[in-house]
């Protein structure tokens, strides 16, 4: 059993409220099914097998239902089951970056929103933003869909859409004239379905888990990997946010690998960006980036 996920949080954003332990009676209490998933980690600590996706996904059901009251969150077996601390701590990043506004005045798109529709779910509750969600796979674009209108608190806030290219991250998504506060991305970084594999077994063999193909925190192949990989993928998204200039405030995308930045801040100056932030996110060892651009006040 490993325990680390739910234990090394610091470096976590300050507004984050997934930073302390978990409260694991609470949450068994607020979400039953949890409760056959929690042991003695062997440290006379309760956690779960973050190994078993079962069990990820049940803490994910229950930290969404304790932390926001969204009572239906789930997902097919298979894809992308999110850590919730980790994509929290995004969407607080974000907040600061635009002075903290709270409201659905505040607009927001979510490229690549997944079967989990995650950070529309966090966004919705934490700061009332309207969100839409664009997904390319239609499989998880109604799951993502179902997430939305479940869940009374946020229904009104989330509208999923289809992209139907998946090398157009805006185009066909942001329509003529439509304003966006921010756009976000948390991009399919593997270049091929082989280096996802790997990267699956690499993460799994780390939780000391078994290797038995779709995993907790993994996904399906196309939530994984792209054409070209994360660079490419978020190179074409520079590109394309040139002809988006005047409908977006802030651009921003995870980056997972750091030596991917001087690539894509050269990306950036070329495109003529008036303004390029990379925004420092860690839980415990683990460093992650958002990059943000803008082009100008509009
Ligand atoms: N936001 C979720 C899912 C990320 S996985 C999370 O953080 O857990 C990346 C997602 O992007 C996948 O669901 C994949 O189908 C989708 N995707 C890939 N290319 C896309 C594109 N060009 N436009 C919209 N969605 C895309």
């Amino acid at each position: 059993m490993s325990s680390a996920p739910a234990t090394t949080k610091d470096g976590l954003h300050p507004r984050n409220r997934f930073r302390t332990r978990y409260d694991f009676p609470r949450l068994v209490s607020s979400h039953p099914t949890l409760g056959r998933f929690v042991k003695d980690n062997g440290h006379g600590e309760l956690s779960i097998d973050y190994a078993d996706p079962q069990a990820v996904k049940a803490l994910n059901a229950a930290l969404l239902k304790d932390a926001y009251g969204l009572a239906h969150w789930d997902l097919p077996p298979g894809f992308l089951c999110p850590p919730i601390p980790g994509r929290s701590d995004y969407i607080h990043h974000l907040a600061d970056l635009i002075g903290e506004r709270r409201g659905p005045a505040v607009r927001v798109l979510d490229v690549g929103t997944g079967a989990n529709c995650i950070y529309p779910l966090i966004g919705a509750s934490e700061y009332g933003w309207s969100f839409v969600g664009a997904e390319v796979d239609s499989a998880a674009l109604r799951w993502a869909k179902r997430q939305a209108t479940a869940n009374a608190s946020v229904a009104g806030l989330i509208e999923c859409r289809q992209q139907t290219s998946a090398a157009q991250c805006f185009k066909g998504i942001i329509k003529a004239g439509e304003r966006f506060d921010l756009t976000m991305c948390n991009p399919p970084f593997h270049a091929s379905a082989a280096e996802a594999a790997a990267g699956t077994r690499r993460k799994v063999g780390n939780l000391g888990g078994k290797q038995t193909g779709t995993l907790n925190f993994a996904g399906k192949a196309g939530e994984l990997w792209c054409e070209g990989g994360e660079l490419a993928f978020i190179r074409r998204m520079i590109a394309e946010s040139v002809d988006y200039a005047l409908n977006v405030g802030w651009f921003t995308t995870l980056v997972s690998k750091s030596e991917h930045l001087p690539k894509l801040e050269k990306a950036l100056r070329q495109a003529k960006a008036a303004e390029v932030r990379v925004l420092e996110m860690a839980q415990g060892q683990k460093k992650s980036r958002a990059l943000a651009w803008r082009f100008e006040r509009s």
